[in-house]
């Protein structure tokens, strides 16, 4: 029996959690610091806080996608005497049992597992050949006035005022150098909280536009195709879009196994990095299914180098406009690449997942744990904004998105209300972006009729089929 393809995205959260500071090579006085280091198969994550504080919250503490639970409990051990970590609200806290302000300096031990989260970043990709790679995200902390503070903080807190700042992480491997930024390194320091640092021997295949760092383990007719579509799906968003974030991405792929009766493939991306992991007994021999998957993932990843980081979006609950725009980039350069590809098929799971989803605002469905209806919802309304810019300049989805990221290079921010003003312009009138909005903020018991309705605006054909709308 075939199983279906699980695919797992975890790009939503690019820079939704981005952290105050600039990244600046010098040493900020209000930066945890903290040194993670690997002796074998003991690893431990040293912490010296800058300040004393009530309690720390760690930034990013999405739930683990299966169990929907905090996934530090199960990887991450407090050594330090008198001082709990718990769950409070949407973050994991640590705080002293007396009530005093948290020691300054804290010892985890760490037992990294490969592991995906809800719509953020895995915490560790684990490879066949004992290689690690761990994302420096997930040790950033920020200082609160009291445990219970964080009770009532908010998932997105990008309108909360609260001093945050990356974690200063020195990287250490007793087997030797890490590799970090594309070059292997002894001890190096990161600053961002946006790299995914590689403990082990896993090789670095360089090439002009591409680096690749490919799971030994990984079937390689997989490695193959991705160290061929990668280049070609790039330069097609150069070309149509002009500079993107990076000339030259590295991929790294690790390898889960050959679980039978599956076949996953999960990834994210982050500035100048694409991250994947594929699994299962079907994805080990070649097929088209998968390479066409594997195609589409890459031209999804690639498009955020342009639609998500280039420039991106403002507050979470707006990143319908760099998923859905994101899946209609992968969409017409796939078809354009590879002419085989069934976008209509493609298209066909966007509708019907949008219509299936907004039955509650769309712009909310991070806090349900539906960020699905994101990629969704978005890409129906890329596709309609492309409609109308096919009927009045006879472009298409590039042309549209084009003028919008060129307009806010500058500040790297595209606005939901930039999105809906350029669609305006090409509509005429606010009735279109009317019914998008009420999509996104109040979701539609009869979400099919308005859906339907917005296809017929953007000319996009259609029949109604038992009241379903099947795309023509
Ligand atoms: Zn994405």
């Amino acid at each position: 029996m075939r199983s279906p393809i699980v695919t797992i995205l975890a790009s939503a959260a690019i820079l939704a959690w981005c952290a105050t500071t600039a990244p600046s090579a010098g040493r900020d006085p209000n930066a945890p610091e903290v040194t993670v280091t690997r002796d074998g198969d003991l690893w431990i994550a040293d912490y010296v806080l800058p300040a004393d504080a009530a309690a720390w919250a760690f930034i990013r503490s999405a739930l683990a996608r299966e169990s929907r639970q905090p996934w530090r409990p199960g990887q991450w051990t407090l050594e330090t005497p008198g001082v709990v970590m718990e769950r409070r609200g949407h973050l994991d806290v640590v705080r002293a049992l007396d009530g005093g302000p948290v020691p300054r300096r804290l010892k985890f031990r760490l037992s990294p597992k490969a592991e995906d989260l809800q719509a953020d970043y895995d915490p560790a990709l684990m490879f066949t050949d004992g290689s690690v790679a761990m994302f420096s995200g997930h040790f950033d902390l920020m200082p609160l006035v009291s445990a219970e503070q964080a009770d009532s903080l908010p998932l997105d807190m990008k309108d909360v005022d609260l001093p945050r700042f990356n974690a200063r992480i020195t990287w250490r491997d007793r087997a030797g150098p890490v590799l970090f930024g594309g070059e292997r390194r002894r001890n190096p320091v990161s600053l961002t909280g946006t790299d995914y640092v590689l403990f082990g021997r896993t090789a670095l295949v360089d090439s002009p536009r591409l680096a690749t760092v490919i799971d030994p383990g990984l079937p390689g007719w997989i490695g193959s195709e991705i160290g061929e579509f990668a280049p070609k799906v790039a330069d097609y968003y150069a070309r149509r879009l002009g500079p993107g974030q990076t000339d030259k991405p590295t991929i790294m792929v690790s390898w889960n196994g050959p679980t039978p009766h599956l076949r996953s493939m999960g990834g994210s991306v982050l500035p100048g990095l694409i991250i994947m992991a594929f699994e299962g007994d079907n994805v080990v021999e070649p097929s088209n299914e998968v390479a066409d998957h594997t195609r589409w993932f890459i031209g999804h990843e690639s498009a955020h180098f342009w639609l998500g980081q280039t420039v991106r979006y403002e507050r979470s609950r707006d990143s319908w406009i760099t998923e859905g725009g994101s899946d209609l980039m992968a969409m017409r350069a796939m078809s354009e690449i590879s002419p085989s590809y069934d976008v209509r098929s493609a298209l066909q799971e966007e509708v019907d997942d949008c219509i299936d989803l907004a039955d509650a605002p769309v712009a909310e469905a991070n806090s349900r744990g539906e960020h699905r209806a994101y990629y969704a919802c978005g890409a129906v309304f890329a596709l309609v904004a492309e409609g109308f810019q096919k009927r009045v300049t006879g472009g298409d989805w590039f042309d549209f998105l084009k003028p919008l990221i060129d307009a806010s290079r500058e500040d790297g921010v595209l606005t939901r209300q930039e999105w809906f003003e350029a669609l305006d312009r090409l509509s005429g009138d606010t009735t279109v972006r009317a019914d998008m909005e009420t999509l996104l903020d109040r979701g539609s018991g009869d979400a099919a009729t308005l859906v339907a309705r917005l296809l017929d605006e953007g000319g996009i054909g259609y029949r109604l089929e038992d009241g379903k709308v099947r795309l023509t």
